[in-house]
């Protein structure tokens, strides 16, 4: 039987309409039958700025982005010579973004529900365009399929937790088979948009910066596919971030579980959640280039053959180290308890901790701090402290926590960095410790030159 392929393309895969049809192209060539996709390249950006500025500033600074990003959309459009019901479409989008623009002004008022709609329209307009683009490579190909534009949020539910919201998986399981499952029949490519989603009572969603990986992930897993393909601008997932270090090299296959520690520790390249639906139904990720399509890419699989040490590195911006003491804690029991207690309250997730008999170190992300209430409801009963301009660095590969002299290999590589804490032992994947952010380039360029380029 013919394999079911959901394919999704990030911002710079969308960037313009000849990107369109190179991914369209992709997408025909591997035969996928949802095509997945981001706003194209800038796009949420501006609309966040669009959101902020409508709710702080004039109409007159609104309309400024307004129109910067209705052309953006409109000169892809007259490049893939849309058709007259795509162009209406469009347009009503257009509308829609003109009107919640003036809603918040009016209002001067940006809520997270509002910042969601105005987001999905990135995704909406995207697709629309992608949809033609799609229809212009089959016919191209003289195919007898026809790409039809799909609204993911007719399967894609969530709960109403605005800027973060958690898929319902069984939800869209149930959906997915109802209303999505005609791809297999092998005459529609369905083209939809990534990182957006609807509540149970019809209010549009996002699922966090990045978040159409995800997307992608919950739709295979929603149709059983048998592929997931992710298409970006880089041939694969690398030894690190090619931005940081070009002599970064491709991996060829790698583990769901050193993918996900790799994306949880700041690997730009998937959302961190992607992997979850994928190793749920052990479907085999493939990351590729929509940009050079025949490069290798990487297979991210449930078993591989090679188990490397060292793998790749990553490292994870914007952290801070919140530090919670108290003496009272001194041979007590339950300082633990109550501090996760706090954390819990607040939905906060910690990434590394360290324990000491009457202290707690855990590192945050620092937009964390906008949530005063948490630091205030610790420091009812510890001292607290915070430390900022962080970064975490992290070491993927296996058996990392049962090698012999591996942490002296680490820092005998970084020198005279100074490390802030270290977090070692709880997986055998990871081995990650905390540097001030102007040193962590420096850090992560010592550790791949000595561990990758050097090996
Ligand atoms: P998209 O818009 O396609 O989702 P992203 O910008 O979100 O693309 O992710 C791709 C980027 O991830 C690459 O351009 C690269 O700079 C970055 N990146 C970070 N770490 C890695 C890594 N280990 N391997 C490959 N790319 C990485
Ligand atoms: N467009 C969204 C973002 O820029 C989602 C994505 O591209 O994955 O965050
Ligand atoms: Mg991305």
């Amino acid at each position: 039987m013919k394999q079911v392929i959901v394919s999704k393309f990030g911002g710079t895969s969308m960037g313009d309409a000849q990107c369109m049809l190179r991914s369209a192209e992709v997408a025909f060539k591997q035969d996928s039958c949802v095509v997945v996709v981001s706003a194209t390249s800038g796009t949420t950006n501006d609309l966040i700025a669009l959101g902020k500025t409508a709710e702080k500033q004039s109409w007159k600074e609104a309309e400024i982005l307004l129109t910067k990003i209705r052309d953006r959309h409109l000169k892809i459009a007259e490049d893939l010579k849309l058709n007259p019901t795509s162009s209406a479409e469009l347009r009503n989008l257009f509308d829609e973004m003109e009107s919640l623009a003036k809603g918040i002004n009016l209002l001067k008022d940006c809520s997270v529900k509002a910042m969601d709609t105005l987001q999905s329209l990135g995704e909406r307009m995207s697709s629309v365009l992608c949809t033609e683009a799609m229809n212009t490579v089959l016919r191209n190909n003289k195919s007898s399929k026809q790409a039809v534009l799909f609204d993911v949020r007719d399967v894609l539910r969530t709960d109403d937790a605005f800027s973060k919201a958690r898929p319902i998986t069984a939800e869209v399981e149930r959906l997915c088979t109802e209303k999505l499952s005609f791809v297999k029949q092998g005459k529609h490519v369905a083209v939809t948009q990534g990182f957006i989603g609807k509540t149970a009572d019809g209010m549009t969603t996002t699922l966090g910066r990045g978040g159409s990986d995800y997307s992608a992930a919950i739709l295979a897993e929603g149709i059983h596919a048998d592929i997931l393909e992710i298409w970006t601008d880089v041939a694969g997932i690398a030894t690190t971030d090619p931005r940081i270090c070009p002599k970064a090299k491709p991996i060829a296959e790698i583990s769901f579980t050193e993918t996900s520690e790799l994306a949880t520790f700041g690997a730009k390249v998937l959302h961190p959640a992607t992997l979850l639906p994928a190793m749920r139904k052990n479907i085999p990720v493939f990351v590729g280039s929509s940009f050079d399509a025949e490069a290798r890419g990487t297979w991210v699989r449930r078993e591989v053959k090679d188990h490397p040490l060292i793998r790749a590195m990553a490292m994870r911006k914007k952290q801070i180290l919140v530090t919670i003491s108290t003496p009272e804690m001194l041979h007590a029991h339950g300082f633990l308890f109550q501090i996760f207690k706090v954390f819990n309250d607040h939905k906060v997730s910690i990434d590394a901790i360290t324990t000491s008999e009457i202290s707690v170190s855990v590192t945050l992300d620092d937009s964390t701090l906008m949530n005063t209430k948490l630091i205030e409801d610790l420091s009812k009963f510890a001292d607290v402290q915070v430390e900022e301009n962080l970064c975490l660095i992290s070491l993927i590969g296996n058996n990392i926590n049962h090698t012999a002299g591996l942490a002296k290999q680490i820092f005998d590589k970084i020198g005279n960095i100074n490390v802030r804490m270290i977090c070692l032992g709880a997986s055998k994947h990871n081995f990650c410790f905390l540097v001030n952010e102007d040193q962590a380039v420096e850090t992560i360029q010592r550790l791949h030159a000595g561990f990758i380029e050097n090996h």
